[in-house]
Parts: C-alpha cells; structure tokens; sequence
C-alpha cells in the first residue's frame, strides 16, 4: 500500500439527484473503497465528495459551457486539479438519465446506455440509479477496462462478457445485482492493471 501524495484519490458529485441517491453513492464508495482494501487488490483509495472548496469550480467546469464536447471538458477539469496541485484526482459525477452531460455522453458513444468515461471523468445516469454502474465507471477511473467486447468499426457490443476469468465481473456490460459477484468482483487482469497505476509514481 501506499499512501500521501502518490495516492490517486476518486472525488464524486451527484447531479440534480435526490438526498435517497445522494446517501446510496456515498455508502456504494465507502463499500467500493472498502473491497479495494483487501486482497487481491489491496489498494488505499482515497474516495470521497469534491471537497467544498472545490464544488464550485467543479461545476462551472462541467456545466459552465454548455456546447463543450465532454473530452474538451474533461481536459479542463484535468487543468483545474493540477492547478489546485491535485493531479491525481478523478471524477466520478452522478445525475438522472436525460441530463445534459447524459445526452452528451450517449451521443458521443451510443452504446453507454448507463455509464460513460474519458480520462479522469466518469458519468452514471442510469434511473434508478444503480451501484454496479457507479463502482464499474469508478473503476474505469484507476484503469480497469472493459470485459466485454465491442466491434470496431460499428460500435456495436458483440459480446456482453464477462470476457475474462471472474464470472462476476463488475467490468462487463451493464453489470447488475444478478450478475456481479461478492467481492472480488474484479478479475486479476484487472487487478493488476490498477494495483499498477497505484505503483506509478509520476502519473
Ligand atoms: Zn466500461
Ligand atoms: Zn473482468
């Protein structure tokens, strides 16, 4: 484990959402960071709310400019945290299916039905709302990738997974309470590319 500085942390902002989902996303981190913590991962996530000070920059940053295309306001928000000597901080935001950031991200990527990510920016917007999508996109965050598969050239998904060694595998295609496992729901490959990202230390 490692700790201080080199730790990447995971900040999360519920979107026009109830205090019902706002107390659901809080304990689906705490569980997440939790899991994280015991083997085979053994990572120390730092995951929490964007910190008061930040709320607002946050939100300005994302609903600020509201005809930015979401990889442009992912690169802004990236800018923010560094300029705030936070570079290793990701996002994951929450909000309704048919927010603006949601028909932004299905336009970009039609197949994200419930969940989209680009670099350190994750959104869930599946109504209800739903654990096993919050805890896929923040997984995404610290570098899981997707177990299933989609085609190239059409974008169509052509396998709903899990495509790996983890029958219960929270990274494949709309992950639900009936398909992922108890923890570890994560397949070693994935392990092991996030306990890797944890050991960069200039990333
Ligand atoms: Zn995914
Ligand atoms: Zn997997």
């Amino acid at each position: 484990m490692q700790s201080g500085v080199d730790c990447w942390q995971v900040w999360f902002l519920c979107l026009d959402t109830t205090s019902e989902v706002r107390q659901r996303v809080s304990e689906a981190m705490e569980k997440l960071r939790h899991c994280l913590s015991l083997d085979p991962a053994k990572i120390d996530l730092s995951i929490g709310p964007v910190p008061d000070q930040m709320v607002a920059t946050v939100r300005e940053t994302l609903l600020g400019k509201p005809n930015h295309d979401l990889h442009v306001q992912e690169f802004e928000l990236c800018k923010r945290f560094r300029d705030a000597g936070l570079p290793r901080t990701a996002l994951v935001v929450v909000c309704p299916g048919g927010h603006a950031l949601a028909t932004k991200a299905l336009l970009q990527l039609p197949h994200a039905l419930w969940g989209w990510r680009s670099g350190q920016l994750s959104l869930v917007y599946r109504t209800p709302f739903d654990q096993y999508i919050l805890w896929h996109e923040t997984l995404h965050l610290i570098d899981a990738k997707d177990c299933y598969t989609v085609d190239g050239s059409t974008g169509a998904v052509t396998e709903l997974g899990p495509t790996c060694d983890c029958m219960g595998c929270v990274m494949q295609y709309v992950p639900t309470e009936d398909t992922v496992s108890e923890w570890p729901f994560l397949c070693m490959e994935n392990v092991e590319l996030i306990r890797r990202k944890f050991e960069r230390p200039d990333t």
